[in-house]
């Protein structure tokens, strides 16, 4: 039998905001998370990104703020969401507002980095429902006295483990321990293991747990690996690729702000349309950027890792890898920006020879091993060197990266 939202909900203006949405069904951590959460208890979810985790915090959250009045008076927020990056926050918020449409009453704000304190500081002056904010930008709002938390009923804690990763384990201590005690608290993050489970433990009161495979509902992601002798050679297989008319949108990691801007420049020179985003630019300058891809008005957009979280865009056909994240589980949010609303998606790594290790912890990470494939006539020379002659087994032969482009195939060389 399938599950309906209107089993899950009993909220009509909620309902209506999700059907605008053109939702039909709620996803499998919508189906686990949302009834639990509407009974006040706290959750640990092991979900991934684009598993639909955004709806399964914010619809109990919002149906919770709309049906029950605040006990206690002051301005401070009801519920109160903790992400890692700003454009997290500001995807999060806007989903707020969508789901939230039939809400007059409802005030949003985000409290990350790069806006001004001003308009923060003045939003905060008024009761407010939901905040969504950065540990950091949270904490120096707290320092000036400006957060009062005797009306938190919920806090949502997003991509947890990210934001360990990040480094704010303190800051997360810090905050929540001036937090009232009987709050509802939700924890979403894409492991519980280590250090999360730990945190997890600490701040949550007999938490339900619930995992969440990973994501079928994505469209395939066709995933390759190629290895390179040197950056030249990266930069030749990517423009390689480039040509291919099958792009429609792509996004190209670098892991640094210094490439990505040089990488930008060498591209846009050579005649691509590429546009730059990273966490030192202006946040302006950022949301213009994100709305432009969002808009399709971007083919190319050469980003960071902490800048590209939460794009969700989608008509981003590529991903490629320039650089090999140095963390595996970036590995997984990256080539999550193809492949989105069901499509299929191509994610391309460029492997200098000498960056074995990073391959393997990816694959350790991802359970699998990435098929390596070589384009004729521009394969690595030096690989061979590299490569251990066990487990020959052959994988399917590709034809072609793109039916278009007869004059060079792709082979699939092994898997390792
Ligand atoms: P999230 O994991 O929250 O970032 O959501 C990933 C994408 O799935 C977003 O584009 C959402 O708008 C979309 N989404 C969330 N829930 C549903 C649903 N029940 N049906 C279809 N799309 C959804």
């Amino acid at each position: 039998m399938t599950i309906l939202f209107k089993d899950l909900l009993d909220h009509s203006a909620l309902l209506k905001a999700v059907a605008d949405m053109g939702y039909e069904t709620p996803t499998p951590v919508q189906v686990a998370s949302i009834p639990v959460a509407l009974t006040g208890q706290d959750l640990c979810v092991c979900a991934q990104t684009g598993s639909g985790k955004t709806a399964a915090f914010l619809l109990p959250a919002l149906a919770r703020i709309s049906q029950q009045r605040s006990t206690q008076s002051g301005n401070g927020m009801r519920v109160l969401v903790l992400v890692p990056t700003r454009e997290l926050a500001l995807q999060i918020e806007k989903n707020a507002q969508s789901y939230g449409q039939y809400f007059k009453w409802l005030r949003t704000i985000s409290l990350v980095g790069g806006t001004s304190y001003g308009l923060q500081t003045r939003m905060l002056s008024k009761p407010i429902d939901l905040v969504i904010a950065t540990p950091g930008r949270l904490l120096d709002h707290m320092r000036q006295g400006r957060i009062d938390f005797a009306r938190l009923e919920i806090l949502i804690l997003d991509e947890a483990d990210r934001m360990l990763d990040m480094g704010f384990v303190d800051d997360i201590r810090q905050i929540t321990a001036k937090m009232p005690k009987n709050r509802q608290t939700l924890l979403f993050s894409a492991t519980m293991d280590g250090v999360v489970g730990k945190l997890a433990k600490s701040i949550t009161h007999q938490a339900k747990r619930i995992d969440i495979e990973r994501n079928e509902e994505h469209g395939k992601i066709d995933e390759q690996l190629y290895y390179c002798d040197d950056i030249r050679h990266k930069k030749r297989l990517l423009n390689y690729f480039l040509r291919d008319i099958a792009i429609d949108q792509a996004i190209i990691f670098t892991s640094t702000k210094i490439m990505c801007e040089d990488l930008t420049d060498e591209l846009y020179q050579q005649g691509y349309p590429a546009y730059c985003l990273h966490g030192d630019m202006p946040q302006s300058w950022r949301n213009r950027t994100l709305r432009d891809l969002h808009r399709g008005k971007i083919k190319i957009l050469v980003a960071t890792d902490v800048a590209a979280r939460g794009i969700d865009a989608e008509r981003i056909t590529h991903v490629f890898n320039f650089d090999l994240p140095r963390n595996a589980e970036d590995y997984v949010h990256r080539i999550g920006r193809t492949g989105r609303a069901g499509k299929n998606g191509i994610a391309i790594s460029l492997a200098d020879v000498r960056e074995n290790i990073l391959v393997h912890k990816i694959e350790r990470y991802i359970e699998r091993q990435l098929l390596e494939f070589e384009i004729e006539g521009m394969a690595s020379t030096r690989r061979k060197k590299h490569i251990k002659p066990k487990n020959q087994q052959k994988s399917p032969k590709r034809n072609n990266f793109n039916q278009s482009r007869k004059n060079k195939s792709i082979k699939s060389k092994k898997s390792r």
